[in-house]
């Protein structure tokens, strides 16, 4: 039988009206047999987040235990407006679901077990188990919590084998009963609750999704999947239907926001798709996210195109430079010992470039352009900042002998000056340099690539 994960996210937990569709859609599927929950989010642009809130809350304690005496009345009385906010927001969400749940008395036990924890990862995880607590009485299901189960090593990162078994001892015993669990924590060996980073809950559903063998992932969210091409810069953009893991991974990595990006790894590996739905509009299509595209699918050459602004070029030239062994290998130990990482570096006979993100180099610019005249002696040497990425993503793009044309023909078209080229030997991407001012432009134009089969 397949078993199905659903994770929804703050959005869809964020009021009553949010949570009653959500109880449509697991209703709707008797093969959700685990829900994974975030903190509620917010219910509009101007609204709080309740992880925000919770964080703000451990901030303001840690001010009032550290104050002078004269500071300490304005921070009291933060904290009781936070607290207020957070009691507000869930006493409406019982009420409005009519439910039996002394949510007012579980907060203040939360509150009072915060005073005695006194650790961020502890009152922030507690959203989730909020929101998990409510989730199983009105949708009569069993709560099972994280604690003592998703296993953080000395390290802080999880330990997945431990993990894994711990998921499948609690949670496979009795397979025909819903499932609540609360995302975003776990804890150390000795029970301390810890966190994953923000939006960590779309790791919670990974690896649970793993543990049992899950046959598809579900990730709630409020898109109907991932877009082409970043909607607030081009129009008409279409969520994509199908795209792999390594194309996904790409496109996140070029600024395209879609899981929290630890997520992939528990799932790929045991090629358990994984499919963006929109909470607010249950039945469009979303994104399907696999290891291989089904043979019946029919994709667009291009499946998506991403891409971020700062960055900075070095640039050095040298006369003979391709013969000097080891001369790449002396350039690139410099940005090594600066704790720099290179994100591209296209090279010539005589010329090679150096691709940073400028944030990561800004104070060290002196330093490491001396040590680059110092070193490698070459007979130009430039530095030029205000340079834009963009990916333009696609598996086995390169073997559609007119892609490359398409793209410079589309740059060329919306007259954006491309700056540099790179083409991975995956041959899955495409990444051009625009100048910064160039950027939205570019992206626009390449959005069109979408309707290109
Ligand atoms: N509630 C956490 C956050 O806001 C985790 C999550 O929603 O995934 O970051």
């Amino acid at each position: 039988m397949d078993k199905v994960i659903a994770k929804f996210g703050g959005s869809s937990l964020a009021d009553a009206a949010q949570i009653k569709k959500v109880k449509e859609i697991v209703s709707a599927n008797k093969n959700i047999k685990y829900v994974v929950v975030s903190a509620a989010g917010k219910r509009n642009a101007q609204d709080f987040k309740v992880t925000d809130c919770l964080i703000k809350l451990y901030d303001v304690t840690q001010k009032i235990i550290n104050c002078k005496q004269d500071e300490v009345g304005n921070l009291k009385k933060e904290k009781e407006e936070l607290i207020d906010k957070l009691k507000q927001r869930h006493i409406e969400i019982v009420k409005d679901l009519q439910i039996d749940f002394d949510v007012v008395s579980e907060i203040d036990k939360i509150l009072y077990e915060a005073e005695n924890k006194n650790t961020v990862d502890y009152l922030s995880s507690r959203g989730e188990y909020l929101s998990a607590k409510i989730m199983s009485k009105y949708l009569d299901a069993k709560f099972v919590d994280m604690k003592n189960v998703i296993i953080f090593g000395n390290d802080k990162k999880v330990d997945y084998q431990v993990t894994y078994e711990n998921i499948k001892k609690v949670l496979c015993d009795d397979e025909d009963n819903l499932k609540i669990i609360p995302g975003f924590y776990g804890s150390t060996k000795d029970g301390e609750i810890m966190t994953f980073s923000r939006g960590g809950s779309d790791i919670t559903g990974a690896l649970v999704a793993r543990a049992v063998g899950a046959s598809v992932y579900e990730n709630w969210t409020d898109v109907s999947g991932v877009l082409f091409a970043d909607p607030r810069i081009a129009d008409d953009v279409r969520p994509i239907e199908y795209i792999t893991y390594t194309e996904i991974r790409e496109l996140s990595y070029m600024g395209a926001s879609v899981l929290h990006e630890e997520t992939l790894y528990p799932v790929s590996s045991a090629s358990i798709p994984v499919h963006i739905l929109n909470t607010n509009s249950p039945a469009d299509k979303g994104t399907m996210i696999v290891s291989n595209i089904p043979i019946v699918v029919k994709r667009g050459v291009v499946t998506g195109v991403a891409g971020k602004k700062g960055f900075t070029t070095i640039l050095l030239q040298k006369t003979l430079m391709n013969e000097e062994v080891g001369y790449m290998s002396r350039l690139l130990k410099i940005f090594e010992d600066e704790k720099i990482s290179i994100e591209h570096c296209p090279t010539g006979i005589d010329t090679i470039s150096v691709v940073v993100e400028t944030k990561n180099i800004e104070n060290k610019k002196e330093l490491i352009l001396d040590k680059i005249k110092r070193e490698l002696k070459p007979d130009v040497l430039n530095i030029e900042d205000e340079l834009s990425i963009i990916a333009i993503v696609g598996e086995g793009m390169i073997y559609h002998k007119r892609i490359i044309m398409d793209i410079f023909k589309t740059l060329y078209e919306a007259d954006v000056t491309v700056r540099m080229i790179d083409q991975g030997s995956s041959g899955i991407n495409v990444i051009v340099g625009v100048e910064d001012s160039d950027y939205e432009k570019a992206i626009k134009a390449l959005s069109t690539l979408q309707n290109n089969k």
